[in-house]
């Protein structure tokens, strides 16, 4: 998985902040889908090819400027996923 193949993940996904606003509604802008995602090393993070260390992968809402990590998303590939029995 590279940091292309997480974006594509981003299908779909809203930002729960502005989902609910009027304003946005009306812009219908709260969708997280085709941002570019940004990362830096975090040991609880992703495992992404092309980096050596796991990444910590975040996107920031352009309407709220709220940092949504991709972990909040539910998106999985999780080098160490907490344990889920
Ligand atoms: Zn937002």
């Amino acid at each position: 998985m590279n940091i292309q193949d997480y974006e594509n993940q981003l299908e779909g996904k809203e930002c729960r902040w502005c989902k609910d606003s009027s304003e946005s509604k009306r812009r219908n802008n709260c969708s997280l889908e085709g941002l570019r995602i940004l990362q830096y090393n975090h040991d609880g993070g992703y495992k992404v090819d092309g980096f050596e260390k796991p990444q910590w992968l975040y996107v920031v809402c352009p309407n709220c400027d709220y940092q949504w990590s991709l972990q909040k998303l539910g998106i999985a590939q999780q080098i160490n996923p907490p344990d889920t029995k």
